[in-house]
């Protein structure tokens, strides 16, 4: 008989071999099976039912060529994506991306990650993600707008409100999904339920902008006060100016941290006296402008070059809400030698494997991301309910779920860990509760 350790290591050469160049996509699908060996074990029919195998190979991945045309009336071709990862338990559902660096091996990854997300949220939706290497930095709206009625004319074939539901992600915010979704509803029909995170003028969710960033805080407030400790005269470092750290920058401070960093690609800021959360969105959202302007207009400000995990002052928590393996081992142990006690993301798979090991080996307290920042894809969940019922709830209904549902994720990933007498290993508990949600749904469905 196969043992459970085995099993995987089995099934993790053949994904190894199979998919040999997507480092990124490799990188996530070690993290969840370093932590499967006790689910395994405990459910023979894992093994017989081949799901580790099965989980790992998207239901289909769509790429296509994406031409437009710059401001310049020169042709450009960019590559659109979507993979179309498990729908074991809901429509595919997962943001786009538009970056730079987006290809096949880093969309499975966010695709991958997000199939555990959704199914922590207790919402019915399976697993998606997609996107392009377009970069609409420096982009006037109009090119944006050119490029996205262009993706979304192939796209438009492979969605529907109970197929597979797109969201944003870094690079696509409310601008893109209203030219998204203007020209959808041309090529086929006004329908709100088919994309997410729309603004309220068709059907958008109250507090869905605000979702990711407070359901992290919401996240971290209960892993923080399960260990006799919270949010209160904490300084907190926080990665990323985006919509998940504006919002998470503001819920943290009420709740009465003090968050002294933001961060994008060329540096970062500290301010002593905490972010200024209006001048922040007014930098970032209004005149979408680099955070050297932070600095230059706030006196308490100081602006360094580099990534903000060199900074060497003191702090408590670290919300990495930037981009994948933002912090490796190195900088993982400096923020512990500077006094840093709790880590939990915001970003997807901010940390690499050496840095969980580190924080793991120190008893850091580590929420992973696909339990911490599930936040936003349930308010998308919630948006997707109030669209079916033609209505819309108030931000304090949507807040208040949005709160059940951290705190249920949190409890999901405590009280799991705990069964398997794991300690307070939340990412174990996270990842065997979640898998063990959609393997059993894709047994009960069949070999499918
Ligand atoms: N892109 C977000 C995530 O990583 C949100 C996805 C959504 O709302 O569908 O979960």
């Amino acid at each position: 008989m196969t043992t459970a350790k085995a099993y995987i290591e089995q099934a993790f050469a053949t994904v190894k071999a199979r998919n040999p160049h997507e480092t990124e996509f490799l990188q996530a699908v070690e993290e969840l099976f370093d932590t499967l060996e006790p689910v395994i074990e405990k459910h023979p029919e894992y093994i017989e039912e081949n799901i580790l195998e099965r989980i790992v190979e998207p239901e289909r991945v769509i790429s296509f060529r994406v031409p437009w045309t710059d401001k310049n009336g020169k042709v450009q071709v960019n590559r659109g994506y979507r993979v179309q990862f498990n729908s074991a338990v809901g429509p595919y559902k997962g943001g786009l991306r538009f970056h730079p660096t987006v290809n096949q091996s880093i969309l499975k990854f966010l695709g991958f990650e997000q199939i555990y997300k959704n199914v922590l949220t207790g919402l019915p939706i399976g697993g998606g993600k997609g996107g392009s290497d377009f970069d609409p930095k420096g982009k006037t709206d109009r090119e944006v707008m050119n490029f996205v009625q262009s993706f979304m004319t192939e796209l438009h074939k492979h969605i529907g409100p109970s197929l597979d539901v797109p969201a944003g992600d870094i690079g696509v915010g409310g601008r893109e999904i209203g030219y998204m979704f203007g020209q959808y509803k041309r090529l086929r029909q006004f329908d709100a339920g088919v994309l997410t995170g729309k603004p309220l003028a068709f059907g958008g969710s109250l507090i869905r902008p605000e979702a990711t960033g407070y359901g992290l805080v919401y996240f971290t407030d209960e892993m923080l006060k399960a260990n006799g400790k919270s949010f209160n005269n904490q300084t907190v470092l926080i990665s990323g100016s985006g919509n998940v750290a504006q919002f998470a920058v503001q819920k943290a401070q009420e709740l009465g941290a003090k968050v002294i960093s933001v961060s994008d690609s060329n540096g970062y800021v500290i301010d002593e006296t905490g972010i200024d959360f209006d001048l922040l969105v007014d930098i970032k959202e209004k005149r979408r402008a680099r955070l050297t302007e932070y600095a230059a207009e706030k006196s308490t400000a100081q602006y360094f070059e580099g990534s903000v995990w060199n900074y060497e002052g003191a702090a408590d928590i670290a919300l990495p809400c930037a981009t994948q393996n933002e912090i490796d081992s190195e900088k993982a142990e400096r923020l512990i030698k500077n006094g840093v006690y709790a880590v939990a993301e915001g970003a997807n798979m901010p940390s690499d494997l050496s840095a969980i090991t580190i924080y793991r080996d120190n008893g850091i307290l580590y929420g992973p991301a696909k339990a911490a920042n599930a936040g936003g894809v349930a308010v998308s969940a919630l948006e997707m309910s109030q669209n079916s019922q033609r209505l819309s709830w108030t931000s304090e209904e949507v807040d208040n779920r949005l709160k059940d549902i951290m705190a249920n994720i949190f409890a999901t990933a405590k009280e799991t860990a705990e069964t398997y007498d794991l300690g307070r290993d939340y990412l174990a508990g996270a990842n065997i509760a979640a898998f063990e949600k959609v393997a059993d749904a894709m047994i009960i469905q069949g070999v499918v």
